[in-house]
């Protein structure tokens, strides 16, 4: 096992600058995960610490040990890709023993591991059949065989369930979950998932065309999170902002958007006008309750999606999700009033480079 460190780590592929700094240290034994969308350098940014493309400048530390120069088989790191990468012609004993059988372990020896290995992931039935014969999912398992029986010092995964169906992808999130747990051996997970991402990891890192956003854990990356950026992309559904300004009504301070009016106390109303006035307000579906009292709103679409219902409520001038539990019915167009439970809970962000406006 070993920590990994990323120092202002670029890379290009021509003019294309894809990676463009990334700095990034994960710890002996933890479970970390690059999240982002589709093209911002997660997968390039794994391929290097692989050793499968060469950095253009930065370092990249394994225990400790600079390995810009080392092949991927002296890192000592496995890789499971999304494509599993099997060798068809082989069994699944023999894709999994394959690289102890390399390295010139004593067939016995192997079958052994093999076996022992195979057991953990429940593909002791399948062990004699070839991958064609295999599901998806025990695909999946086979290539995580292949990587465990290695016993490198760093796992690093590239959205390895992204041709796995939904049912499916969970399961096999959890099964990673517990392996990581039984095994401690320090872990990178690309994934564009947000869910997969909180679900799984120690920290996140949130990647944005080139470099890591934000990175912490899952609670901080969720209820703290330093940009709008990492707001939208974390949480379901998206969360909206609502452009709005700092006002005085009856003699108290008010945050207005349209029509409504969120209560602000003296501090954060100082401290927002300090940061320019204008700037936009964020609050997770959770956190917005419906009730007998607080801002007129009217229902414009419930969506219930079994232990919740979120239901968009409009007002001239704004939109806000409200998650109410269980299965409820609400009827389009009907009159209701919500609140946020917590100032704490209201996120505001500048307007106009997407910072989340410290409160703290
Ligand atoms: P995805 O989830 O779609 O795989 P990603 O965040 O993992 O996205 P990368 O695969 O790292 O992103 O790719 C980042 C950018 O680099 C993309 O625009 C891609 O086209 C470009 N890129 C990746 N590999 C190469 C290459 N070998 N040559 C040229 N451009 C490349």
């Amino acid at each position: 096992m070993a920590e990994v460190e990323l120092r202002a780590v670029t890379k290009s592929f021509g003019k294309v600058a894809v990676c463009k700094g990334v700095d990034l240290q994960v710890a002996d034994g933890e479970f970390v995960t690059l999240l982002g969308p589709s093209g911002c350098g997660k997968t390039t940014t794994l391929n290097l610490i692989a050793g499968l493309e060469d950095a253009s400048a930065g370092d990249i530390l394994i225990g400790g040990r600079r390995v810009n120069d080392l092949t991927p088989f002296e890192r000592d790191v496995a890789m499971v890709f999304q494509n599993y990468a099997l060798y068809p012609h082989m069994t699944v004993a023999e894709n999994i023993g394959f690289t102890l059988r390399l390295r010139g372990i004593a067939r016995e020896a192997v079958r052994q591991r093999v076996a022992a290995v195979a057991e953990s992931l429940e593909l002791g039935p399948v062990l004699h059949r070839v991958p064609a014969q295999l599901s998806g999912g025990q695909q999946q398992r086979v290539a995580l065989g292949r990587a465990i029986i290695r016993e490198p010092q760093v796992f690093l995964f590239d959205e390895p369930f992204s041709n796995l169906d939904a049912g499916l992808r969970i399961k096999m999130r959890a099964e990673v979950k517990e392996l990581h747990q039984r095994l401690g051996v320090t872990s990178i997970f690309v994934t564009h998932d947000q869910e997969e991402a909180l679900s799984l990891s120690d920290r996140i890192a949130v990647m944005r065309e080139g470099r890591v956003e934000q990175f912490g854990t899952p609670a901080e990356v969720y209820t703290r999170p330093v940009s709008k950026y990492v707001a939208r992309f974390i949480g379901s559904p998206p969360l909206e902002f609502l452009s709005g300004r700092v006002e005085s009504e009856g003699g108290l301070p008010v945050f207005r958007v349209g029509a409504a009016a969120f209560p602000l106390s003296l501090k954060t109303a100082e401290r927002l006008v300090q940061g320019g006035q204008n700037c936009a307000l964020g609050a997770r579906p959770e956190h917005v309750l419906l009730g007998s009292s607080g801002i007129r709103a009217t229902v414009r679409l419930a969506q219930p999606v079994g232990p919740a219902t979120f239901v968009t409520l409009s007002w001239e001038g704004g939109e806000l999700t409200a998650r109410v539990p269980g299965m409820a019915t609400f009827a389009a167009g009907s009159a209701v009033h919500f609140q946020v439970d917590r100032e704490e809970h209201l996120m505001f962000f500048d307007d106009h480079q997407g910072r989340r406006m410290a409160m703290e």
